[in-house]
């Protein structure tokens, strides 16, 4: 007998056509679009994190137009960091790898998180950060679908923040990589599934 069922059926995933979330209390979170995920001479480079680019960076400028903030993690890692065993080195602290892509260099007044982990929020000043500028809308872009983007949106939405994943703008190693991050996004955390063009913030 196998061990999974040869063919898993994918549960119906709720997605918003539009999302408009106020821009004051809003944050764009870009999670690790740095040079070894999502640039191809990258230590983990992953073909999906590079096209999803375009998408995150229309996101991004629209939420810096409306004047909301623009939050961006960095994997961070040092010398004998235990994930090494896991992935090989990546991100190593201060290394080309751990810089964020060129065509996503964050702005002045943007927010870098390194982080040391998948979830931005361990170990991390994020949750701090945001509580002081005010924020409690999360719209969630970036790689790996279902390992930092799913594990920190996992954990805004368990510390009671709104979450907004906008599908386009993720990147994910396959496709039940992606469906499997939805489906946890929508039915465990009940954050939002949209697309980039779906998405928009209320200046007012
Ligand atoms: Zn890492």
């Amino acid at each position: 007998m196998a061990h999974l069922e040869a063919n898993v059926a994918v549960p119906e995933i709720p997605f918003d056509e539009r999302v408009r979330l106020p821009a004051a209390r809003t944050a764009v979170v870009v999670v690790d679009m740095q040079n070894d995920f999502a640039h191809p001479r990258g230590a983990l480079f992953g073909e999906e994190a590079e096209r999803a680019i375009p998408r995150i960076a229309e996101v991004v400028e629209r939420a810096r137009a409306a004047g909301a903030r623009v939050v961006y993690t960095q994997d961070w890692h040092g010398e004998d960091d235990p994930e090494f065993a896991v992935w090989g080195e990546h991100a190593r602290a201060g290394s080309w790898g751990a810089e964020i892509v060129d065509a996503l260099a964050p702005h002045e007044g943007d927010e870098v998180i390194r982080k040391l982990r998948y979830d931005a929020f361990y170990g991390t000043p994020l949750d701090h950060r945001l509580r002081v500028l005010g924020i409690e809308e999360l719209v969630i872009v970036g790689t790996v679908a279902n390992i930092c983007v799913l594990h920190t949106a996992g954990s805004a939405a368990l510390r009671h923040y709104g979450v907004t994943l906008v599908e386009d703008a993720v990147g994910a190693l396959d496709p039940f990589d992606q469906a499997a991050t939805l489906r946890q996004l929508t039915f465990l955390y009940r954050g939002r599934v949209t697309r980039a063009e779906g998405l928009s913030f209320d200046a007012s």
